[in-house]
């Protein structure tokens, strides 16, 4: 399997950032390791999508990521890369950091408070649970807040040992034309030029650790298709003292025959004989909430629209009207004794 995150998502390299998010979805579900997925294949896509998903990291991927496999930075741009493949210096990701992270010593601070990523889940539900409202619960990864430290990392902060607190390594690469010096992140403190004495053993100085965790989440009543629930602060856990991300919950409404909706209004279709609908009648009808009777009244027309009150979708102290839309039902055959009485009633009318 590739690492190229194009081609683990399946996406053309001009993708819109929507099909990025569909094709994501759709593998997301289809590899998820509570429905039987392969784990390590679930998270290649989930990285995959954190580069393609955020149109920074996907520029500079598309800049720097197709420079590693073509093998060169080209002409001498950039201070001494002139002719070497990024695997020259210990592949992608370290260049990558050198440019981004550590060049010039400018660089924000990486210890700075980060917000967490927002989560995003799909929720399958039953029509007859939009109607109702439901609770779902989710299994999902997410980063906890460590409380083994408090959320600071570690006890006992100081200066950074091995770069003495600047942040910065300078790392010598031999290559065919001699020794290229080059600066880059300092590995031990990730360029914060500060350590702990004690790291903290839980979540190893990042303040927050990967938790496997169950969110409830309550679904409420009436919602339709389409509609995201936003749960705040209940995604990941923000680095080094940042806020929460959040938790997004899309709903998608299975169709059902039996039920059609129209804002809050619930229509059924109901056949009556014509002569019935002619003269009026009563007849029984099922709504989402029980059986009502409902009255069709002397010479209802065919298409008419009835309205139980009050029986259908409840949302928000509102109420939908059940609709039953009357359609007239035809005999399948005049025989003499109908024509005869037809006749008569042409006459009258
Ligand atoms: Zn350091
Ligand atoms: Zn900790």
């Amino acid at each position: 399997m590739s690492d190229n995150p194009y081609k683990i998502l399946g996406v053309d390299k001009s993708a819109s950032q929507a099909d990025i998010k569909k094709a994501y979805r759709a593998k997301a579900k289809q590899h998820h390791p509570d429905k039987g997925g392969d784990e390590a294949e679930f998270k290649k896509i989930n990285q995959a999508y954190e580069t393609l998903g955020n149109e920074q990291k996907r520029a500079q991927y598309d800049q720097f990521g197709s420079a590693s496999q073509q093998g060169g930075f080209g002409g001498g741009q950039g201070g001494g890369f002139g002719g070497f493949s990024a695997q020259d210096f210990g592949g992608f990701e370290d260049v990558f950091s050198s440019f981004f992270g550590g060049g010039g010593g400018q660089s924000r601070n990486p210890r700075a408070p980060q917000r967490g990523s927002d989560l995003e889940v799909e929720a399958d539900i039953t029509f007859a649970e939009s109607v109702t409202g439901t609770t779902k619960k989710f299994s999902a990864r997410r980063y906890k807040a460590c409380e083994a430290c408090d959320k600071k990392g570690g006890t006992g902060e100081k200066t950074c040992p091995t770069c003495g607190g600047s942040g910065q390594v300078t790392q010598t690469f031999q290559t065919p034309f001699g020794n290229v010096q080059q600066k880059a992140t300092c590995g031990t403190c990730h360029g914060s030029g500060k350590t702990f004495e004690n790291l903290c053993k839980v979540c190893h100085g990042e303040t927050r650790y990967e938790d496997k965790t169950t969110i409830e989440v309550k679904i409420p009543a009436g919602i339709k298709s389409g509609q995201t629930l936003r749960m705040r602060q209940d995604g990941d856990a923000g680095k080094f003292g940042g806020p929460a991300g959040d938790f997004y919950v899309h709903i998608r409404v299975a169709d059902d025959k039996a039920w059609e909706r129209e804002g809050l209004d619930l229509i059924q279709t109901l056949e009556v004989p014509v002569f019935e609908a002619l003269k009026g009648t009563e007849v029984k009808v099922k709504t989402f909430w029980g059986h009502e009777t409902l009255t069709v009244p002397a010479l209802t027309a065919d298409n008419t629209r009835l309205k139980i009150k009050g029986e259908g979708i409840k949302r928000d102290g509102q109420k939908g009207d059940h609709v039953v839309i009357i359609k007239h039902k035809l005999p399948k055959k005049v025989s003499k004794k109908l024509a005869d009485l037809l006749e008569q009633a042409a006459k009258e009318a």
